[in-house]
Order: structure tokens, then sequence, then C-alpha cells
């Protein structure tokens, strides 16, 4: 019965967060609808009815599908259903499902745009502490506090670390990320060697998968091409979320 709520809720917020999106890429101007990924037409209101926009096609060029709508969709109600899973406290429960869904809307971002923008990055990472503190204070469990910004400033300066030393592989984008994830990656447990193991997991998980998939991508396409590290990261950290031990 919860499953279905969130899978529901999340065919709601899915089209929403496709506004986030489009306003994020510059494409939103005035009206609250779809603009298209190709032409930037926009798509009128139907392209906001859950479900009924994945089968809208672009009437000005033809050329972009509901597909986007329908990713975006998928991914977030598979991701509601798996931490609706996982925690069963509301309290905790709440914190991450906004994590996933503002990791949703910065992945397809950085698909399409190879950005991280600020305007959705700094909100989500001032909500995401707010969140932490005020939810720790409630459960009385104050060490997450401590493990929480410790794994944001651990994860956000390894990779800050390695803009400094590397900055074409990693952007600025992806350190301000790095301290979103951190933050949620240390709350789970409480534990400094804890947290260090989960930011490694993380790491490990996303050069990894992002290492595959651009050899992958070079291979099909026969030449070197930029891959966004954004998804990867976003990737990883759901997953270490979802395994890990400690909140419920
Ligand atoms: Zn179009």
């Amino acid at each position: 019965m919860r499953l279905l709520a969130l899978i529901v809720i999340a065919l709601v917020v899915g089209p929403l967060l496709g506004i986030v999106v489009d306003r994020a890429a510059g494409r939103l101007r005035v009206l609250p609808e779809h603009r298209c990924v190709s032409c930037h037409e926009g798509q009128g209101r139907r392209s906001l009815v859950p479900v009924v926009n994945w089968f809208q096609r672009c009437q000005h060029c033809e050329r972009h599908k509901g597909m986007r709508y329908a990713a975006v969709d998928v991914l977030l109600a598979g991701s509601f259903g798996l931490l609706g899973w996982r925690f069963d406290d509301l309290r905790i429960l709440v914190p991450y499902l906004m994590l996933s869904a503002v990791l949703v809307a910065l992945s397809v971002i950085d698909f399409e745009t190879h950005l991280l923008p600020n305007n959705v990055v700094w909100p989500s990472i001032l909500t995401g502490l707010f969140l932490v503190l005020v939810v720790s204070g409630e459960l009385g469990y104050e060490q997450g506090i401590y493990s929480a910004l410790f794994g944001a400033g651990l994860l956000g300066g390894t990779l800050g670390l390695l803009h400094v030393v590397y900055e074409p592989g990693m952007g600025r984008g992806d350190v301000k990320l790095a301290l979103l994830l951190g933050l949620f990656v240390g709350w789970i447990e409480p534990g400094l060697i804890g947290t260090v193991q989960r930011i490694l997991y993380v790491m490990l998980v996303a050069f990894g998968s992002a290492g595959l998939v651009g050899l992958a991508y070079n291979a099909i396409r026969r030449r070197r091409g930029e891959i966004p590290f954004g998804p990867a990261l976003a990737g990883a950290t759901m997953l270490v979320v979802l395994v890990s031990p400690g909140l419920t």
C-alpha cells in the first residue's frame, strides 16, 4: 500500500521535476509547460499530465519524443519505491525522497547540458542540511549530524582536490554535488570509520561505472566524448544508501 502510494506520488512529482529541469536548462519562459529538448518550443499543458506525456511528440520539430518524461518518471518511481522499502520511519524517508528527486533532476540536467546548475545544487544542499539537523534533533541522533557533516567534508574535499589537480575531468559542479551526497551518505550511520568506508564505496562505484560507460561509449562512437560524471555519482550514492545498514 505504502509502495503504491509512493509510486503514485513519484508519477505526480515527475512532471514537476521536469519543470525544474527545463528552468535550470534555460528553456522555460513563462508558462508552466515543458519545452522541447531539441527546438525549445513549448509543448502545452498536456506535457504536464503524468504518463500521458510519455506518448507526446514535439509538434514543431517532430524530433523530440516523450522518452525523457518516461525516463524521469520511471527513475523517480523506482527510487521512491526502493527507498520506501529501505526506510520505515517517515521522518527519515522524507529527506531521502527529497535527495532522490533532486538527483534524478540533476542527472537529467547534467546529461543534457553537461552542467550542474547552482540554482538547483545550492538550495538542495541547504534543504538537505536543514532536514538532517531537524530530523536528527527529533530523533535524538546527535552523532548522525557529525557523521553527516564529516561525510560532506570528506566527499566534497576529495573531489575538490581532484578538481584542482585535473580540472577537465572533474567539474566544479561535481564538487558541489559531492557536498550534498556526502551529507546523506554520512548521516545514515554514526561513526567516522564507517563513513569513510561508505564514501570510498561511493567513489569506487562512481568512478568504476563512469569508466565503463565511457569505454563503451568511445568504442561504439569510435571517438572520445565527454561523459557527465554527475549521474554516476548520484547512482553510486543511491546504491550505497540502499545497501548500508544504519537508519531505518
Ligand atoms: Zn521540438
